[in-house]
């Protein structure tokens, strides 16, 4: 398999010389720097290094991987688009997903004039694997996206089904795990020695409370990486950024209390919700959020905007669904509490 990465990638990235920074050339920390028209006055007068080390070490260790296995992006959102340019002739190249699913693939697709074919989840939201043989044997399809636990449906698909598709897919398979810490699931992650066309992407936006810095990590074989690092802006996490999230994740107590007190809510909000009035299906959520059938979510929609409650109307993707991330135990209150006083109308 290694060896055919490279036939994967696109022939100008190929032969693309990355640019090369002044930091590249020199990386040392010590001495004058008179090199990349920095202003020699301030506190963030310097460049980022442009493969943050430091963070990528301390992800490593969390992650029980290395580091030269991770990529680093301004957002998730960086790491689905660089797949699209590193392995998608644009108005040729094909790439796939199952819907209902996070929007962002279709929108990175589209950007990148790439086709993306959307294969209907079956009605547990789980891969119909039959609906998929035809596709392998496609020479210009290069991209499969799955997103486990899915957004909007919430729950994870079966590892059977995405093992299936590593072991008959000869192009990249990009499992989205931006929900893996609020499950016991076990990452893909682990499995990327044995496939090196997996890309793993995670995400420090949902768990690690940080969608405010964007930054999302993929985690990928070596030889992929050194395409994700031709390709990628020379200095595209900035020092702060880098600073902000290597904090966070020196504080793994927080982030355990947090997924704690998160999944803590979603029982409540799950017991609470079941018992009212105009909600039909509450289905199971291994992430951070709810998808809910209700009796007219347009008309719920514009109610709880009305209260300045703000949730996900769904009714386009899944009929008369919302999906509602858990808040803190007041937002959830205050949201229960509206919807109690509807039902009474
Ligand atoms: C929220 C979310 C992300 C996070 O994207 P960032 O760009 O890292 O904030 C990624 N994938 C899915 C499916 C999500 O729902």
């Amino acid at each position: 398999m290694k060896s055919k990465i490279k036939e994967l990638v696109r022939k100008n990235i190929q032969a693309l010389a990355p640019y090369s920074s002044a930091r590249d050339e020199y990386s040392g920390k010590e001495g004058i720097c008179l090199d990349a028209n920095e202003n020699p006055f301030g506190i963030y007068n310097r460049y980022p290094d442009p493969y943050q080390p430091a963070l990528k070490a301390k992800l490593a260790q969390l992650k029980n991987t290395s580091p030269t296995q991770i990529f680093i992006g301004n957002g998730s959102d960086e790491a689905i688009d660089l797949a699209f340019r590193i392995f998608c002739e644009p108005g040729q190249d094909k790439a796939l997903t199952f819907v209902p699913t996070y929007g962002m693939y279709e929108v990175s697709a589209n950007i990148n004039d790439v086709e993306l074919i959307k294969l209907p989840l079956n009605e547990e939201f789980q891969i119909d694997r039959n609906s998929l043989q035809s596709y392998f044997s496609d020479e210009n399809l290069k991209l499969i996206f799955i997103c486990s636990p899915n957004n909007p449906t919430g729950n994870l698909l079966r590892t059977e089904d995405i093992e299936f598709i590593l072991d008959n897919f000869n192009g990249m398979v990009i499992i989205d795990e931006a929900y893996i810490d609020f499950c016991d699931q076990a990452s893909f992650i682990e499995k990327i020695e044995r496939y090196p066309n997996l890309i793993v992407i995670q995400t420090l936006s949902k768990a690690w409370g940080l969608a405010g810095i964007r930054l999302g990590i993929g985690y990928m074989d070596e030889e992929v990486l050194s395409y994700y690092n031709r390709v990628k802006a020379p200095y595209n996490i900035s020092t702060v950024n880098q600073q902000t999230a290597l904090d966070a994740l020196s504080n793994e107590a927080d982030y355990q209390q947090k997924i704690k007190d998160i999944l803590d809510e979603k029982e409540q909000l799950i017991l609470n919700l079941s018992g009212l009035k105009g909600i039909r299906k509450i289905y199971p959520s291994d992430a951070n959020f709810l998808l809910v059938e209700v009796d007219q979510a347009d008309e719920l929609y514009e109610k709880l905007i009305n209260r300045k409650i703000i949730v996900r109307n769904r009714n386009s993707v899944i009929k008369n669904c919302v999906r509602i991330s858990v808040g803190t135990p007041e937002e959830n209150e205050q949201l229960l509490n509206a919807l109690k006083e509807f039902s009474n109308d």
